[in-house]
């Protein structure tokens, strides 16, 4: 388990690097991200930080996520209805079902160099790549 104030020192030298300013309220942010330690949407979010933060608006809860993914700290998940947000950034990929919406991480190794060559020729400089497999999950599956 990571220590809050090492969870604090990532972001701010992420924030740092890119010569963003560390505020309260993304430290605030960051920290129920490592807590809630699974993948959420910006209103889980914001209900989560409701008793800490009850003024944040749901906009400026969404534009902290998307900077947290820019810094690399976070990883967006789109999913049909609302992308959710994933504290977990190492290589993995998600299973989301299409009946209830539920993701969940899934290893693999996927070798996407055919799909990087194809967005090199469309003169695209791609970075990673993030399989989403859609289905049923066991839950609905069942039903
Ligand atoms: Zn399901
Ligand atoms: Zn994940």
């Amino acid at each position: 388990m990571q220590t809050k104030t090492h969870i604090d020192d990532q972001l701010i030298s992420a924030l740092r690097a890119r010569g963003q300013r560390v505020t309260p309220q993304r430290l605030l942010l960051n920290r129920a991200l490592r807590e809630l330690d699974r993948h959420v949407s910006a209103e889980e979010l914001q209900a989560a930080v409701a008793d800490r933060l009850p003024n944040v608006s749901a906009p400026t809860v969404y534009a902290t996520l998307e900077l947290f993914e820019e810094l690399g700290t976070l990883r967006r998940v789109p999913r049909p209805g609302a992308d959710l947000w994933d504290p977990r950034v190492d290589d993995h990929h998600h299973l989301v079902c299409r009946s209830c919406g539920a993701v969940e991480d899934v290893e693999a190794g996927v070798d996407a160099s055919a799909a990087f060559r194809a967005a090199r020729r469309h003169r695209f400089s791609p970075d990673r790549a993030q399989l989403t497999i859609s289905g049923l999950c066991r839950n609905c599956r069942r039903s």
